[in-house]
């Protein structure tokens, strides 16, 4: 029996343990082991301190248990993040339809003064102010929008969609006649008009203002519009 120090057998050990020394190294470790204490102790030791894959089989309840909690928070996540994404995708869906309907129907954008040509000017005996509007861009407009300033500045507005439509007749806003009913505007504004407009405030035709003789209506303008 070779008398091996017991610091070369705890240099072996872990090969040894490993099951991954010569045959040689092997006896040597063994014919230690037999009357050695100590290096038994340490293989001892190191047969104790398994890698974790390898302690599962120890106490299978907690890991189990272990394991379940952890699924079921990575699913109580997933399920959250879920919601987050059905969330946001019908947060994303809602805007994008709201941005087309507003893009193609909100009538937000008003027509240039340059772009229209008023023109057969005339008050009917009630004091309608009535006109022939004709908007020739070529597209279409929505809606007429009327609205006075306290100095009694009276707006005529043609509004259209940030997405145009191309104007086609029979035409409605964009090519016919148009009165302001200038009267019952006053009344219910509370404020005399003091000038017609077409446009914005800060772009636009000037239509009629106060001391401007305007012609009396056609009989056909007049049957049309005065009552
Ligand atoms: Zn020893």
């Amino acid at each position: 029996m070779r008398d091996v120090p017991c610091q070369i057998i705890h240099d072996l050990l872990p090969l040894y343990h490993d099951e991954v020394c010569s045959d040689e190294s092997r006896e040597m470790v063994e014919e230690h082991l037999v009357h050695c204490e100590q290096c038994q102790l340490e293989l001892e030791r190191m047969k104790a301190e398994l890698p974790i894959a390898e302690k599962k089989g120890i106490d299978p309840t907690t890991d189990d248990r272990l394991i379940q909690k952890i699924a079921a928070t990575w699913k109580k996540g997933r399920k959250k993040s879920f919601m987050k994404g059905a969330i946001i995708t019908a947060l994303s869906i809602t805007t994008l339809i709201l941005v087309y309907a507003g893009l193609f129907n909100w009538d937000i954008i008003s027509v240039a003064a340059d772009k229209a040509e008023i023109s057969d000017i005339s008050k009917t005996a009630d004091g309608k102010i009535v006109y022939y509007l004709n908007i020739d861009d070529g597209y279409s407009v929505n809606t007429l929008k009327y609205s006075m300033d306290d100095n009694g500045n009276f707006y005529i507005t043609a509004k259209r969609p940030v997405v145009k439509k191309e104007a086609q007749p029979p035409y409605a806003l964009e090519k016919g006649h148009d009165f302001i009913d200038v009267p019952s505007q006053e009344q219910s504004r509370g404020r005399k008009i003091k000038a017609i407009y077409f446009g914005t405030p800060k772009n636009k035709t000037l239509m009629w203002k106060k001391g401007m003789e305007l012609p009396d209506a056609s009989e056909r303008v007049e049957n049309r519009f005065g009552f």
